[in-house]
């Protein structure tokens, strides 16, 4: 029975290690701090900056109250 061969280096798994689209910084994605994007941003903070907002905020965001007033019929 012979052993698979291959690169050693266990431990550091590069199946994890994505590069930030904002900063260009590599991560370990599951480390990130985005909420939605963990694998496009490095931390919610470049998420932030560059969608001008977060997922986590949309999903927080009450609705704009409707104005009142208007009557119809
Ligand atoms: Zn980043």
């Amino acid at each position: 029975m012979d052993g698979a061969i291959g690169p050693g280096g266990a431990g550091m798994n590069l199946e994890h290690i994505k590069t930030c689209v904002r900063c260009g910084l590599r991560y370990d994605w599951r480390r990130s701090s985005s909420a939605s994007l963990k694998m496009t941003y490095c931390n919610h903070l470049c998420e932030a900056a560059d969608l001008g907002f977060t997922i986590e905020a949309l999903l927080h965001a009450e609705p704009e109250p409707e104005e009142a007033g208007t009557a119809s019929g």
